[in-house]
């Protein structure tokens, strides 16, 4: 009888009362949308498993992991300020991870952590859908956690050229370094002057910085948009509003807009396959995303 009221008002099947668990360890945590990609996704696999968005400060982060490990969690994702800080506690590194130097999601075996970065192969998934990165010219504005994972990722997925602008002229220099150093992709910084030309014979130039980022949809890039070329993919790592200024501006030169929202989502379902082994299902999380953050995808 009460298992028969348990299964009426829970969504899953009832294998017993233990559901396996994942989820995040950030501050602030309340603003992370992933927990509705993930829940949604997994209730629509008929899969037991629970996402836990939690408040983990810096200074609970080996208290956090030491729980996980002793709740027997299939994984989790870490971010700010964790990202870095995660790599004392991991047994391995998957080698974009490693040359990345950041973690946002750690599987669990047996209380044998292994951190991968999945934002980069988010961003790469989500490209593929409109153009592959194999020989690509790319251009990356930005040089914090989001270009570094971008870049790294997709030289590793044959872009052929990388070319780094960022405002602040060392972190761009040491992430163009480090790309062309590790990966066989060539990679150079340049400067971000006024009114910045994007390098004729670009392919793929992608917004990495905050700029556009909710509640400032009214600031975009200092870039002289006569220079987008038709045809030409142009991305943004913002995904909230998803059809930035930047991605506007860009659809209005004929270039190929790409919307955040794929990089998350996409980001999901790679973290979901290395917890539990399946692919779920992309358009239950891409509807879960809209609907968390209020919004109508265009693409
Ligand atoms: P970081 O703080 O690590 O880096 C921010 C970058 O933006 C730096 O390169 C910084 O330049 C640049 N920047 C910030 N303000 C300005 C400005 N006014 N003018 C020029 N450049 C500026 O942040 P992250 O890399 O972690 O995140 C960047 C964005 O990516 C965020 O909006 C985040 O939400 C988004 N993101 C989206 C994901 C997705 O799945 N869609 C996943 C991860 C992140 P400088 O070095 O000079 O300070």
């Amino acid at each position: 009888m009460i298992l028969a009221l348990y299964q009426h008002h829970y969504p899953y099947p009832v294998p017993g009362f233990v559901s396996e668990l994942t989820g995040s360890f950030s501050t602030s945590a309340a603003q992370n949308p992933t927990v509705a990609i993930m829940e949604a996704a997994y209730g629509a696999a008929d899969l037991d498993i629970r996402y836990i968005n939690c408040e983990v400060p810096a200074d609970r982060l080996a208290d956090a992991v030491r729980g996980a490990i002793g709740m027997g969690w299939l994984g989790f994702n870490c971010s700010i300020p964790h990202k870095e800080s995660i790599l004392e506690y991991l047994d391995d590194l998957a080698p974009s991870a490693r040359i990345i130097g950041a973690v946002n999601t750690v599987v669990n075996n047996d209380g044998h952590l292994t951190g991968e970065n999945t934002d980069g192969q988010g961003f790469v998934q989500s490209l593929r859908t409109v153009r592959d990165p194999q020989g690509a010219q790319m251009v990356i504005f930005g040089a914090g956690g989001a270009a570094k994972a971008i870049a790294v990722e997709s030289a590793l997925a044959g872009a052929e050229s990388i070319t780094i602008v960022n405002r602040t002229a060392e972190r761009g220099a040491s992430l163009a370094a480090v790309v062309d150093e590790q990966t066989p992709a060539t990679a150079d910084f340049q400067p971000w002057t006024a009114n910045y030309p994007i390098p004729e014979g670009s392919t793929i130039v992608v917004n990495a910085t905050s700029l556009g980022f909710h509640p400032h949809a009214e600031q975009t890039l200092d870039v002289d948009f006569s220079t987008f070329a038709p045809g030409m993919v142009v991305a943004d790592v913002v995904a909230n509003p998803p059809m930035t200024r930047w991605l506007q501006s860009a659809q209005e030169a004929g270039c190929v807009p790409l919307t955040g929202l794929g990089m998350l989502v996409n980001q999901a379902l790679v973290n979901a396959r290395l917890w539990t082994g399946r692919t779920l299902d992309a358009d239950v999380m891409h509807k879960a995303l809209e609907q968390a953050l209020g919004i109508a995808t265009p693409n």
